[in-house]
């Protein structure tokens, strides 16, 4: 067993925690606390999120095989590993260009052919692809971006942690129905932020 005593619950999520590789997600020198239950430093400020809470939004998609995923916030690529074990297709968008590239590579090497990366803000969702089944958003933003609440299809779930860059955030799901969003707190996290991509003379894209 890779992770022992992680309290994921779903047999399809705790089998994908167990067959997805985290080390090759790790920068060489972190490898040996690959499965540890903790985040691990991946470069630029960023961080591969700890496998538990991997595992607990996974669950709060109840996700079926059919559906269409979007993740915002790329980062090592190992939460998008994990949804492509559950489901048809995943979109992930990513800020920062060499956590992109990186994940693209191992991803690829892994043998993932039902991931779709791109390099943006991911605020603004990836229109083309829409509706999704289920949206995840892996860093912490004020509020959810009005484009991603439309592009969820009806019947769709989203989760993300929602709260102050820096502090203590809270873990929401939101479930859309008749257009409307529905929202459960399922309690106190800790995420890096969520950035919005600037141009090159400091204004941020309309
Ligand atoms: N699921 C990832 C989490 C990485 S941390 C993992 O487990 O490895 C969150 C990621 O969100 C970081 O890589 C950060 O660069 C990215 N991010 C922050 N703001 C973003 C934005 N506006 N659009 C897309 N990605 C963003």
């Amino acid at each position: 067993m890779r992770f022992k005593d992680l309290a994921i619950h779903e047999p399809k999520v705790k089998e994908a925690l167990e067959k997805v590789p985290r080390e090759k997600f790790i920068p060489v020198g972190y490898r040996a606390l690959a499965y540890e239950n903790m985040p691990l430093p991946i470069g630029y400020g960023q961080t591969i999120s700890q496998p538990y809470i991997v595992g607990l939004m996974t669950e709060l998609l109840a996700l079926k095989p059919t559906d269409k995923v979007l993740e915002i916030g790329t980062g090592s690529g190992y939460q998008t590993a994990i949804l492509a074990e559950l489901t048809a297709q995943v979109y992930s968008i990513e800020t920062v260009e060499p956590l992109a590239k990186s994940a693209q590579e191992v991803l690829t090497r892994l043998g993932y052919k039902n991931i779709s990366l791109r390099v943006a803000d991911g605020y603004y969702g990836w229109e083309e692809e829409s509706p999704f089944d289920a949206i995840i958003i892996t860093a912490a933003a004020v509020e959810v971006p009005p484009p991603l609440i439309k592009q969820l299809a009806e019947g769709g779930r989203l989760v993300a942690p929602l709260g102050a860059p820096g502090e203590i955030q809270i873990l929401w799901r939101f479930s859309k129905h008749d257009g409307c969003l529905h929202r459960e707190n399922h309690g106190f996290v800790r995420f890096v932020p969520f950035t919005r991509r600037k141009e090159e003379n400091g204004t941020l894209k309309p």
